[in-house]
């Protein structure tokens, strides 16, 4: 990999490595060739075209399905310093044109479009003068109709391919059977290109299954674990949502429906609330989910059973894209697939039914289960788990006992035979208990001597153990609408023979034992606390989503590194060029000061060492604009026509200069101003740009602030620490300050 690619994944995304496969897509894409990106949400796909688009010359174009999400994507990439911009049908003309001359001019290098922006006239006439270096199509499943949501205006990036035959084009999903993804190839024709296929496996995700008795209060605990962190919760119908939300505010816990019967506005509100970290709880139906990308969410609850585990994946797959753990939690009684099947029932389509039945059992059985819950998951999607214990499910937790079932599997084999072999686990189980449920009492099984013999049992635990005898061929269902129980010849001989059984059942209570997170670090949860806070007020301001300023993942090392800092806050993850100069000294004074306040030390973070920078390399990046530099163009003419933008061309020049390199940028600057600039940073006598810009006020930017501190450093009279200064700021590693 270039070095130069390595830098830009630094100085513009604040990371010190890829993610898995996210390398070999860069390298392949740089080289200018066509690929489908599978990878599971979080798995970072976005950096997969965002730094290519960075890389090459021209504009890369990003055709996505949600509208809604276009302008967080952008302000994310404009608060990275990254010249992003979309069009929609709701801009103004004017709007829009201003967009298109930015672009051709090389200040945007990422568009985003919908697919019906194709459609619009002149648009594609548009992009061919606008030198397109790169197609990236996001949610590229939307392109099959074999998919689960079919787009026909996906259809239209036909023409974008016929008309762009030889830019590469790189189609990106989350959710694609083989079928899809022959499909996608097809339609796209890339079949020339490579397909990426990276593991499902959700690591930070852990798994786990509860009975249904008692949810309410198992759901408090939940949250009260989770307090404060985004949630959300499943529920069946639009009714359970309303009612739960009056229940949790009633314990004092802040919570919002979303349904699709509430009206627009509302439910917009709802999720923006949400999304800005003003609420933590979002109770919901599957609606809710579709057009978010909120990385922080910690707790998945679905409240009722799923109808499939496809849905089940995808939902609890909202939790955690950025790789912190959160927790996916399922209520499950046997009765849950009544429900479902209720519903199924009124499907017209007989082969939909039996599609539909076969999903729900694949449901309940994941929901059943006594073994390892992940390596279930993902086998359901063709993907093998080789690892005995995944550290993160209920299952592998807990760890199953086993247990002696001799005597409760006589009772419940003994039951069946007594009720006449006519009814279901549910009834079966209630005869046990001892229950006073209508049909109990007007079947006069309350008559029976087996009625109550097990009523130390819950009715889930009894369920429970049923279904293991079925599994072992004791007990049959009936398949269909009425599952009743019989007795088989197995069943009967092991009633006669008075063998023992031993059956697995579920530890009481995971023994305090925590999921093997191999990522989280011990830190200062309330300077965590503090700093997202402030976080939550600094986005608030500039009114963009908190995880726009900073993700959870940069604020759990600021909590645990404590940087001190200029150098020491520029290693923080997701801390980039353009985050240091925006938020490094407000974030590094809070620190410090809580620090302070107890007693706490900060921790050096390694720097991420990597090869040597070749800035002075012929034909590097580097070089191509210091020849233009040379040539005597200003810093705007070099960015239009290199195609990037003017912060990275004078990041380029800092560190041309912090390789010794001799830089005059003197003549770029208004005499008056840089007096001014200058006095001002003689004056502040810090590292910080902010502060300056504070004081100067609006109408200076901070591109100019760093030519006129470029143009001072390389007199001789500076000392040449303040040369490490502006090399940390592209984050070389220099031994800072
Ligand atoms: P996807 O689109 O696949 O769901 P995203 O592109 O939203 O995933 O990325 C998921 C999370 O991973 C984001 O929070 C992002 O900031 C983070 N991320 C992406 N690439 C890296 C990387 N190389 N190093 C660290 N974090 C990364
Ligand atoms: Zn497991």
């Amino acid at each position: 990999m270039p070095p130069q690619v390595l830098d830009l994944l630094k100085s513009r995304f604040g990371y010190d490595s890829f993610l898995p496969l996210q390398e070999e897509i860069v390298r392949h894409t740089l080289g200018k060739e066509h690929s489908l990106v599978l990878m599971p949400t979080g798995g970072g796909k976005s950096l997969c075209y965002q730094l290519p688009a960075l890389c090459l010359d021209g504009l890369t174009l990003v055709v996505s399905p949600l509208i809604a999400l276009m302008k967080d994507q952008v302000d994310a990439l404009r608060g990275n310093g990254i010249p992003a911009a979309f069009v929609n049908s709701s801009m103004t003309a004017a709007e829009i044109g201003g967009i298109h001359s930015a672009a051709l001019m090389g200040r945007v290098k990422i568009l985003y479009i919908a697919p019906e922006r194709l459609m619009v006239r002149g648009f594609v006439s548009f992009l061919e003068s606008a030198s397109v270096s790169l197609i990236a199509i996001d949610e590229a499943h939307c392109i099959s109709e074999w998919g689960h949501d079919f787009r026909p205006d996906f259809r239209n990036l036909k023409t974008l391919r016929t008309r762009f035959p030889d830019v590469p084009c790189i189609a990106l999903t989350a959710t694609a059977t083989e079928r899809v993804r022959e499909d996608i190839v097809a339609q796209l024709d890339i079949s020339n290109g490579k397909t990426f296929l990276s593991s499902f496996n959700r690591e930070n995700l852990s798994y786990s299954v509860l009975p249904k008795s008692d949810r309410f209060s198992e759901l408090l605990r939940l949250l009260r674990k989770h307090r404060g962190e985004s949630s959300i919760i499943y529920c069946f119908s639009r009714k359970d949502t309303e009612e739960l939300v009056e229940d949790l505010r009633e314990e004092g816990l802040s919570a919002l429906a979303y349904h699709a019967g509430l009206d627009p506005s509302t439910r917009r509100s709802n999720q923006e609330r949400f999304i800005r970290d003003e609420v933590p709880i979002i109770v919901a139906t599957i609606a809710f989910g579709m057009g978010i990308d909120k990385p922080d969410v910690r707790l998945i609850v679905h409240y009722d059973m799923p109808k499939s585990v496809e849905s089940y994946y995808q939902e609890t797959g909202r939790a955690g894209r950025d790789s912190l753990p959160s927790d996916c939690v399922l209520f499950y009684t046997p009765g849950d697939r009544s429900r479902q099947e209720y519903w199924i029932g009124q499907m017209e389509d007989a082969e939909e039914k039996r599609r539909a039945r076969r999903k729900l059992d694949g449901m309940v059985e994941y929901s059943e289960l006594t073994g390892c819950r992940r390596s279930y998951l993902l086998s359901y999607f063709g993907e093998e788990f080789q690892d005995p214990n995944c550290g993160g499910c209920d299952a592998c937790l807990a760890g199953m006992e086993e247990f002696d079932a001799t005597i409760i599997a006589q009772q419940i084999l003994s039951a069946v035979i007594r009720t006449g072999e006519r009814y279901g686990s549910a009834h079966v189980a209630n005869v046990l208990r001892g229950s006073r449920a209508k049909r109990v009492i007007e079947s006069g099984h309350d008559k029976l001597s087996v009625y109550g013999i097990a009523r130390e049992l819950s009715k889930d635990e009894i369920q429970g153990i049923t279904r293991q005898l079925i599994d072992g061929g004791l007990l049959a269902k009936a398949e269909g609408e009425y599952p009743t129980l019989a007795v088989t010849t197995a069943g009967r001989e092991f009633l006669r023979s008075r063998a023992s059984l031993r059956l697995a059942r579920k530890k009481e209570r995971p023994s305090g034992k925590k999921p093997t997170d191999r990522s989280r670090l011990d830190y200062d949860r309330g300077l965590f606390e503090l700093l997202r806070e402030l976080r939550r007020t600094l986005a608030e301001e500039r009114g963009v989503p908190p995880y726009v300023v900073f993700g959870d993942v940069s604020l759990v090392e600021m909590a645990y590194f404590l940087p001190q800092s200029r150098e020491r806050f520029s290693r923080i993850s997701g801390v980039g060029a353009a985050k240091l100069e925006e938020y490094g000294e407000v974030f590094v004074e809070h620190i410090r000061e809580y620090g302070e306040e107890h007693g706490l030390q900060e921790r050096e973070k390694p720097l991420e060492r990597r090869k040597s920078r070749s800035v002075r390399r012929p034909g590097s990046t580097y070089a191509k604009t210091l020849e233009l530099f040379r040539q005597g163009l200003s810093i705007d003419q070099i960015a239009s026509q290199r195609g990037l933008s003017p912060g990275t061309v004078i990041g380029h020049l800092e560190r041309l200069a912090a390789h010794g390199e001799e830089i005059d940028v003197r003549h770029q600057l208004d005499p008056e101003r840089f007096a001014l600039v200058k006095t001002e940073i003689e004056r502040s006598d810090t590292p910080w740009l902010s502060a300056i810009r504070d004081a100067l006020g609006d109408g200076y930017s901070y591109d100019e602030i760093r030519l006129v501190r470029l143009h001072l450093q390389r007199s001789p009279s500076n000392s040449s620490e303040s040369r490490s200064m502006i090399a940390s700021s592209s984050s070389s590693g220099s031994s800072g300050r």
